[in-house]
């Protein structure tokens, strides 16, 4: 009975995808969609993370625009779960997505073990920056929901585009597709319409890396 139930498991591949609407989810997710053999089916899930950054409106507005996207330019079908999280702050100190993409991993890869993948999007870029605190953390964190393996995180963990600096991700999805993306920590809003600061940390890499046709408060959802 257990064999049988192994060579099943083994068979058939699925792919969580965490995503979070910015560039370099979407474009994981785009990768994914865009290579079947190597990723089965497809989970995508995304966290609205409630914190002093006031960031989960603009990006439910966008993952809202990047699925419709997907679903009209790629074939391979994937399904869609959410899960929302507020959280205090202690001043600036606040907790890291990292931390709660791990929670949420270790959650559920140990309840859904037909998973055989997690697709986190981490670039380069972020790879250069080095393991921080809260990255070690996070990896505790997913291991706790599997204490029966050394490290349930790096066996289960994939990052498509490790290799790929910033400016490199966004050459490789449509650039009808990059525009949707948000990526802005700290938008303000008007008319419920969010703009970008131009000062957050993502907002500044972006300006002093990439070329991007739309300019910083510009950007509107209609
Ligand atoms: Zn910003």
């Amino acid at each position: 009975m257990a064999k049988k139930r192994l060579v099943k498991k083994t068979d058939k591949k699925r792919t969580l995808v965490m995503f979070s609407g910015g560039i370099d989810s979407t474009a994981a997710l785009w990768h994914v969609l865009h290579n079947p053999d190597q990723y089965g089916e497809v989970m995508v899930h995304h966290i609205h993370i409630k914190n002093l950054e006031a960031r989960w409106r603009a990006e439910a507005m966008a993952i809202k625009q990047i699925l419709e996207y997907m679903k009209k330019h790629v074939d391979h079908p994937f399904s869609y779960t959410e899960s929302t999280i507020a959280l205090p702050h202690f001043g600036k100190k606040f907790i890291y997505d990292v931390e709660i993409i791990s929670f949420i991993s270790g959650y559920m890869t140990s309840r859904d073990d037909s998973i055989t993948k997690v697709v986190i999007a981490a670039t380069a870029t972020d790879f250069e920056l080095g393991v921080t605190e809260s990255v070690m953390r996070a990896k505790r964190v997913h291991n706790a929901f599997h204490p029966e393996e050394e490290d349930h995180s790096a066996r289960i963990k994939e990052y498509p585009q490790k290799d790929l600096f910033k400016h490199e991700v966004y050459k490789t999805i449509p650039e009808d597709l990059a525009i949707l993306t948000w990526s802005c920590r700290t938008p303000h809003y008007a008319d419920g319409k969010p703009i970008e600061c131009g000062r957050c940390k993502t907002c500044k890499k972006e300006t002093s890396t990439i070329k991007r046709k739309k300019a910083p408060g510009k950007r509107s959802y209609l």
